[in-house]
């Protein structure tokens, strides 16, 4: 069983976005389920219906998943869990006030010291717990030995037990942290493999610290993605737009150019240009480069523009906002200038929409007139020749005004080929 676990707290970000993907192929290829888990557990930086939108977005990238789970859901299996640690002595109440910790913080820090918990509360009897009536979080004891993290893109790391910490799984109002929570449900799904972002390699000795101590024996495969740089070479944040999968959308990507780019960058790819269905047959997490990945805008405009052009007539029609073959083969035609869905759909409201010609295409109302009482020509020769003969206009002037005429701009594609795909639509166009 694989897992897809997105917190429900922001738009979906690229690298979310790439985790998933990711979770897909290789549960595809393993023919292992794969499960969404939406980890909702800090209720404070929730965002209501952000869920249903990452599911959304999932179902659209064409992300299929056995089942979604709500890690709050989870709750009592975690407090289960944390009593059970107790009772064996794996884990201890903890009674410092979060204003002492801070204090010990600032202390370790003004020594360039790492901050490590002191043990104050790690061996209190027994009775010093019962009768204590102040709040107190439960923290799991530092394991005795390292813990070696085996990553199948970065390697092996060791850990060592201060390093691990003796780290909190309850906070004070008994809700579980990430790491406990997380190590929880991956060993209550019967989790097999986990990828996710760079960002959680040193939370996962914890992890295994916590399953360890539960006594669960199974080995979880680990794969951590490198992060996404942005052009500057900088970790993509939210303040780069093309970082937002809604903003992709948006711009015109198309679903599956962008996840073609993801699947892409920093990999061995047998070609640059596939689908996921094809990427299944190859895809291999060995091949995943441990360096960052940098984001290329550029890139994804070349490959959005090569699956725009594999695309059938009739669905890139419906893009860009019509229902025929003619429409979409009309708007291949501009992919030499265009790259996205919504750059192709200005450039059809254009020839649809009402021209304004500019004054020194003074010939174009005279042409203009002889075409709307022009009968049906099936070639642009024949449209251009019966012009010549009713206004004696030639040359510059009428391959100019009848581009304006026809398209709403001064440039373009060859007009012949325009015309093979708008001739039916003519009385719309010149109006
Ligand atoms: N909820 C975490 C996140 O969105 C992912 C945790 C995980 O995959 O283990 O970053």
């Amino acid at each position: 069983m694989l897992r897809f676990a997105p917190s429900p707290t922001g738009d979906m970000h690229i690298g979310n976005l790439r985790v998933a993907l990711f979770n897909s192929l290789l549960s595809r290829r393993r023919n292992e389920p794969l499960i969404v888990r939406i980890e909702d557990t800090d209720k404070e930086r929730n965002i209501e219906g952000k869920d249903k939108e990452i599911l959304e977005i999932l179902d659209l990238f064409g992300i299929e998943y056995k089942d979604v789970i709500y890690q709050s859901g989870n709750l009592r299996f975690h407090r289960a869990m944390a009593i059970q640690l107790l009772q064996d002595k794996k884990a201890f109440n903890c009674f410092c006030t979060p204003e002492e910790l801070d204090r010990k913080r600032e202390l370790a820090k003004a020594r360039h010291k790492p901050f490590r918990y002191d043990d104050t509360c790690t061996h209190l009897p027994p009775e010093a717990t019962i009768d204590n009536e102040n709040p107190f979080t439960v923290r799991l004891k530092r394991p005795e030995a390292p813990i070696v993290v085996h990553d199948i893109i970065k390697g092996e790391a060791t850990f060592d037990p201060e390093d691990i910490d003796s780290f909190i799984i309850m906070r004070a109002e008994k809700y579980p942290t990430y790491n406990f929570a997380c190590a929880v449900d991956d060993m209550l799904a019967d989790i097999s493999l986990v990828i996710r972002g760079e960002d959680h390699f040193s939370n996962t000795p914890k992890q295994i610290a916590v399953r360890n101590a539960l006594g669960y024996d199974k080995q979880i495969e680990y794969a951590h993605l490198p992060i996404i740089l942005n052009e500057e070479g900088k970790k993509m944040s939210k303040r780069d737009n093309a970082s937002s999968v809604k903003w992709m959308l948006s711009e015109g990507f198309l679903p599956a150019a962008v996840a073609n780019y993801l699947v892409l960058i920093g990999n061995k790819t047998p070609q640059e240009i596939f689908t996921m269905d094809e990427a299944v047959e190859w895809f291999d997490l060995e091949n995943i480069s441990r360096a960052p990945a940098r984001f290329d805008i550029e890139k994804l405009r070349f490959i959005n523009r090569e699956h725009l052009k594999r695309m059938e007539d009739k669905e890139l029609s419906r893009y860009v906002g019509f229902a025929d073959d003619a429409i979409g083969k009309l708007a291949k035609l501009y992919l030499e200038e265009a790259s996205t869905t919504k750059e192709l759909k200005a450039k059809i409201a254009a020839i649809f929409a009402e021209k304004s010609v500019p004054d020194e295409f003074k010939e174009s109302a005279e042409i203009k007139a002889v075409i709307k009482t022009a009968p049906f020509f099936e070639t642009f020769d024949a449209l251009k020749r019966h012009i010549v003969d009713t206004t004696g206009i030639k040359g510059k002037p009428l391959f100019k005004s009848l581009r304006i005429l026809l398209t709403g701009a001064e440039h373009g594609p060859d007009l012949d080929a325009v015309y093979t795909h708008i001739k039916h639509y003519l009385g719309e166009i010149v109006k």
